[in-house]
């Protein structure tokens, strides 16, 4: 087991009242930090006070964007004990992201050992009210200040927290969606699967224009045909067609999302049908038509589950089961929310205290 080093914070901040915490703007007092070096590995593991951090300007990350990130929570329950969602499986994604940019693998029981400790030392920072949690970010970065194209041989790994608000604060309401014909997120053999900064930077300008015409998001197509679907913004997405629930397969350009396996899983202990295969936008739309097509909604850490209410593709707009939130939808939020919250006993191992 590697020693963590830990450095206390000399001031201590507060939790701010639940209602105003939103998303990803406040920190805790402390953060995990590790270093990379060629020939000498992952090391000097650590728990320094959260702050602002000295790169070079020409560090590797700012010119080419070698970096990778995970986003997982930790929840207080209402017995007040504080957990985690799936922990160990955001950090084996990390490792399959970091074998993708080609960034050194890490002993995840290591950072996991870390993130333990560091949660522990923050435990106060974990908000209690329904829907409230500890959103947790891990990352490394290429720090080698050298502004070649080539592979950095020197990296920092991070964890800092962020207690965050309820998702559904004014609600669980289903979302307007854009199905884009246009814009390209990801190709196969691409970056999809990995959680990297470039992703994100490609989906922006899709939203922005989605945004500015009324769309909450937009639905991803593959990026050669336009025609396969891949995923909703920055989440998973399913349809609920016959009784069965579909979700596209991993083809290598889409996020092995944890949330979307915890569906796929929950479906099928309830006895539900549960795939994932190829499927097209215009399958969708011919189910709609035909009045086979339930529910739509996507899955993340995020939001857990997000209904879809409305699709428009092609300027054909079609609303899903009336604009309401669907039976699945709703059951599997609160059968998912309720492990995280501790009031559904946790059959699956998911939970860790
Ligand atoms: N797709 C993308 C592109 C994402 O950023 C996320 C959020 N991590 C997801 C899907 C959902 O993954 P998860 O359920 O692991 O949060």
């Amino acid at each position: 087991m590697t020693d963590i080093a830990v450095t206390l914070a000399d001031k201590r901040g507060t939790l701010p009242a639940e209602d105003k915490l939103g998303f990803g703007k406040i920190f805790t007092d402390h953060m995990f930090a590790m270093d990379y070096v060629e020939g000498k590995g992952w090391h000097n593991a650590r728990i320094v006070p959260y702050g602002d951090y000295d790169i070079s300007p020409a560090a590797m990350v700012l010119h080419y964007g070698q970096a990778i990130f995970e986003g997982m929570k930790a929840f207080r329950t209402e017995d007040n004990r504080i957990v985690m969602y799936r922990p160990m499986d955001h950090l084996k994604r990390f490792n399959n992201s970091a074998d993708i940019l080609t960034i050194p693998r890490m002993d995840i029981d290591v950072v996991h050992a870390g993130l333990r400790q560091l949660v522990e030392l923050e435990k106060h920072w974990v908000p209690k009210a329904l829907g409230t949690s500890l959103y947790i970010r891990p990352f490394v970065i290429s720090i080698d200040p050298y502004v070649g194209v080539k592979v950095a041989e020197q990296y920092t790994l991070f964890i800092i927290l962020s207690p965050v608000g309820a998702y559904y604060a004014s609600g669980f309401k289903p979302v307007k969606i854009k199905v884009e014909e246009h814009f390209a997120r990801a190709v196969k053999g691409g970056l999809g699967e990995a959680k990297t900064p470039a992703n994100y930077a490609a989906s922006l300008k899709a939203s922005e224009v989605a945004k500015e015409e009324g769309y909450t998001q937009v639905l991803w197509l593959d990026a050669i045909e336009k025609k396969y679907i891949e995923e909703v913004g920055t989440m998973n997405i399913f349809f609920k067609i016959n009784d069965e629930i579909i979700t596209p397969e991993l083809d290598g350009s889409i996020l092995n999302g944890i949330t979307r396996r915890s569906v796929l899983q929950v479906a099928k202990s309830w006895g539900m049908k549960a795939t994932e295969r190829r499927i097209s936008i215009a399958e969708v739309y011919e189910a709609h038509a035909k009045g086979q097509l339930q529910e739509v909604f996507g899955s993340g850490t995020a939001a857990v589950i997000s209904p879809v209410g409305e699709l428009s593709w092609k300027g054909k707009k079609i609303t899903i089961n009336n604009n309401q939130i669907g039976e699945t939808s709703q059951k599997l939020f609160d059968y998912i929310t309720g492990l995280q919250q501790g009031r559904v006993a946790d059959k699956f191992g998911w939970v860790e205290e």
